[in-house]
């Protein structure tokens, strides 16, 4: 088994004519740190509720583990620890209680407690009350009542969202030691910042469907595309005469070149050629291609 989830062609509407996930379909490497990538409102946490059989898709074909999930008689879940919303917690009781009573309920031993509190650093304060637990320590409880069951696959909705930096940097860390034990850990985000300090697969969705999905790596070579230097010149027509048969050139404002390029090497080419035949040149600016600004692009719902 390489992929851990596959979804095909998901569809699904809440309402009659309002498709929230249109043909939907993902691979969720085995072992990964997926990120699943989204603008508000994309249909991740549908996903995700699809996926935990939360609400049942008319069209297309969810599976985990190699099998069709089965929504009925839901038995995969017992192999999945889940973090959607914030995590229900009794704030009169401490953390050891809160996970003492789930353990009761699932039939769980007690032993497994101190193990899920020390994988996500929160034995020393285990026995204080969780109303006294800050937003990050209730989220570190949540994730620890979702590995109660040692679940192979974790599937988190928007884990570090709400958080303080520090928060955010331990609920970072831990997914990745989770990860490095052998889990697989799929984790919804709007930010591509986030999925980037952690993801090892990246999934992007715009108004429910797959835009863009594939490793980091592959996912940080877009960086490269649509790489553009500008360049301000004294001479707009004579410096375009000189580059056009060998690059794709606009002018946006007055003696401002914007040029495509295909790698930074262009850069000193361009200029040599400009120097050449005694074109002046004021100033020379990468446009490097911010990651960010590209996710709001692929994102955009406006396109
Ligand atoms: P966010 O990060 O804002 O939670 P998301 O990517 O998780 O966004 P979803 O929560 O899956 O997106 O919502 C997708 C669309 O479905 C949105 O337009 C939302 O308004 C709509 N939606 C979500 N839940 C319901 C519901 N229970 N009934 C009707 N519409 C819903």
């Amino acid at each position: 088994m390489s992929d851990i989830i596959s979804i095909n062609k998901l569809s699904y509407s809440y309402q009659k004519g309002n498709q929230v996930l249109n043909k939907l379909s993902l691979q969720v490497p085995c072992g990964a740190i997926y990120g699943f990538l989204g603008a508000n409102g994309a249909g991740k946490t549908t996903t995700i509720r699809s996926m935990l059989g939360l609400i049942k898709p008319k069209e297309g074909n969810i599976k985990i583990f190699d099998q069709s999930i089965n929504t009925t008689n839901p038995e995969y879940l017992k192999n999945i620890g889940s973090l959607v919303e914030a995590p229900a917690i009794y704030e009169h009781l401490s953390g050891f209680q809160n996970l003492k009573l789930i353990c009761k309920y699932l039939n769980i031993p007690n032993f497994k407690i101190t193990e899920v509190l020390e994988q996500v650093n929160l034995l020393k304060q285990k026995d204080k009350k969780t109303k006294a637990y800050s937003t990050g320590m209730k989220q570190r409880l949540g994730l620890a009542i979702a590995l109660l069951n040692d679940p192979d696959l974790l599937i988190l909705d928007e884990p570090t969202s709400g958080l303080d930096p520090n928060g955010i940097i331990e609920i970072r860390a831990i997914i990745q030691s989770l990860q490095q034990s052998g889990k697989t850990i799929f984790l919804s985000s709007h930010l591509l910042s986030e999925i980037e300090k952690l993801a090892t697969s990246v999934g992007i969705i715009k108004n429910g469907s797959m835009i863009f999905e594939g490793s980091i790596e592959a996912l940080e070579q877009l960086k490269h595309k649509n790489l553009k230097v500008k360049i301000r010149v004294n001479d707009e027509l004579a410096s375009k005469n000189i580059l056009n048969p060998h690059f794709a050139i606009k002018t946006t404002e007055s003696k401002v070149l914007e040029i495509d390029l295909q790698t930074e090497d262009d850069i000193p080419i361009i200029i040599e050629k400009l120097t050449l035949v005694k074109i002046k040149i004021y100033e020379v600016s990468l446009q490097k291609n911010n990651l960010e600004e590209l996710f709001i692009d692929l994102t955009n719902t406006n396109q």
